[in-house]
């Protein structure tokens, strides 16, 4: 039993005593395990009374203060084949029997990802458009209901392996560029109008297995804005309405000096 001395005195009323022990010494009373377990509780109680106060003042009453930061990633490319079933399918409970590795998070499934995770727009202004695995996921996007809009340059959406004729097959909405640029060489994604996508990844089979690539993937809105701006300036400027028929052989139309391989 721990004790400590009390000098308060109290007198009792009903007993007309003076006793020398005050109902402070109930405290010192107290064993020392009865203290520090009571401090104990006391400490509990202080940092949960602390930590409803932050909840209550940064969720309820100043949310903004607690708002996210905007997603910034960065993606390199090549990127090891892996099987990216499971990001179409992701509650199915049937394993995947193809021979690709599973399970493997690579750069290439994070581009995936973001791209499946489109709700309403997708705006793609590409230089090349022939992997197929992005296209799926593009088609998929558009019979969901996502309003897809493609921006291309004129000679590479007819080489072979061009994912183009395949999505506007399917309804989706391509233009070319009509002026006489050299090259339309843009290579970025915006989805939802709020997602950015860029980099030097060409949406092709080769850019993602085998190339030295970077994709940016940003929800900066000081970054999408722009972009935004010049996608709406794009699509607008090579509207085919405003611009006289031409007829495309499917041969390169800018003349000599432009590439014979982008990829
Ligand atoms: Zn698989």
């Amino acid at each position: 039993m721990w004790k400590c001395i009390c000098p308060v005195d109290y007198f009792d009323r009903s007993l007309n005593v003076t006793f020398t022990t005050s109902p402070l010494s109930v405290l010192c009373e107290m064993s020392l395990a009865e203290l520090l377990k009571m401090l104990g509780l006391g400490a509990v109680a202080v940092a949960l009374g602390l930590e409803g106060l932050d909840w209550l003042l940064t969720r309820r009453l100043w949310p903004r203060r607690v708002s996210r930061q905007p997603l910034k990633e960065v993606l390199f490319f090549p990127s090891p084949p892996a099987c990216v079933e499971h990001l179409y399918n992701p509650g199915s409970r049937h394993p995947c029997l193809c021979p690709l590795p599973h399970g493997l998070n690579t750069p290439f499934s994070r581009l995936l990802e973001h791209l499946l995770s489109v709700c309403v727009s997708l705006d793609l202004c590409l230089f090349n458009f022939s992997n197929a695995e992005l296209s799926r996921a593009v088609l998929l996007l558009h019979s969901q209901g996502v309003r897809v809009r493609v921006l291309v340059d004129r000679d590479y959406m007819a080489t072979t392996g061009s994912q183009i004729g395949v999505l506007r097959k399917a309804g989706i909405c391509v233009r070319h560029e009509q002026g006489f640029v050299m090259l339309m060489h843009h290579k970025f994604a915006l989805l939802d109008g709020k997602k950015l996508i860029t980099g030097s990844l060409n949406w092709t089979l080769t850019a993602v297995q085998r190339n030295k690539e970077n994709v940016i993937v940003t929800e900066e809105p000081e970054l999408v804005r722009p972009y935004e701006d010049e996608f709406n300036k794009l699509w607008e400027a090579n509207d085919p309405t405003k611009h006289p028929a031409q007829t495309h052989s499917g041969n390169n139309t800018k003349g000599l000096l432009a590439p014979a391989r982008d990829e």
